[in-house]
């Protein structure tokens, strides 16, 4: 298969630094967004691909992204959103809006992608959790469910579609230093850097050579694994 990849919310953070460590590699890579498009456009001008405005919670909208793109041979599911504060001050609007986009966003994603990998038999998908998936954090318990949502649904898609020759991994990142942080106070970052066994936080490029060497045919006989990239906070 063509090396054509398509990385969702590829235009800042985490997602633009995948796409730029793909490219490296060798991949075409389109770059999803939803706001920021000079960004966008400034990443797909440096990996071949288009800059395509699409929220990932919106069916249609991504059908008709994945009509701009064609046929993928690796989607990067990074798309993603926060939000911290108590459960109970949470309005059912943004609980839903959180699943919307971190969860059933992937689904929009995969039910565009997979059909042609299958008639392919080969391809891979690589999702974006998060340590919170399997640990939780205060103020952050919707965030945490659809991250546990997430790596749930890359192991059982990893065993759906593996007798199809298509690999499904994720990568937990901790702490990132992305806008999604922007809000912690130097206090914080100091705390969670401490936390760490590299004590340090981590930078967008760190989770992105990750994401790149999954996507490398040297893993190929590694599926549905979720590889922490956290610089040791978890152990
Ligand atoms: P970020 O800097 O805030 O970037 C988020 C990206 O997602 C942007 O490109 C944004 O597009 C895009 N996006 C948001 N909602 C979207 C939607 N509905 N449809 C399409 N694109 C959308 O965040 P980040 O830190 O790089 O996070 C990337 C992924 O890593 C997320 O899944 C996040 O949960 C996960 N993660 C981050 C951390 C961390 O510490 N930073 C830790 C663990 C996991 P626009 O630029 O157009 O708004």
């Amino acid at each position: 298969m063509e090396k054509i990849a398509l990385v969702t919310g590829g235009s800042r953070g985490i997602g633009a630094a995948t796409a730029l460590a793909l490219a490296a590699r060798g991949w075409t890579v389109h770059v999803n967004y939803l706001h920021s498009a000079a960004a966008a456009n400034r990443i797909a001008a440096r990996t071949g691909g288009r800059a395509i405005q699409a929220d990932v919670a919106d069916l249609r909208q991504v059908e008709r992204m994945f009509a701009q793109t064609g046929p993928v041979s690796l989607l990067v599911n990074n798309a993603g959103i926060a939000h911290a504060g108590l459960l109970t001050d949470l309005a059912p609007a943004q609980w839903q809006r959180l699943f919307d986009v971190n969860v059933t966003g992937i689904f929009h994603c995969c039910r565009c992608a997979v059909p042609h990998m299958v008639r392919e038999k080969a391809g891979q998908i690589i999702n974006v959790a998060s340590i919170l998936g399997a640990n939780g954090a205060s103020c952050e318990a919707a965030y945490s469910a659809t991250k546990g949502a997430v790596i749930a649904l890359t192991r059982a898609l990893a065993k759906e579609l593996g007798p199809s020759g298509i690999r499904v991994n994720a990568v937990a990142p901790g702490c990132i230093d992305t806008d999604m942080i922007a809000n912690l106070t130097p206090d914080d970052r100091a705390a969670l850097a401490e936390d760490t066994a590299l004590c340090r936080i981590g930078t967008p490029q760190d989770v992105a050579e990750v994401i790149a060497l999954l996507a490398e045919p040297g893993t190929r006989f590694l599926t549905g694994q979720i590889v922490g990239v956290d610089g040791g906070l978890v152990i």
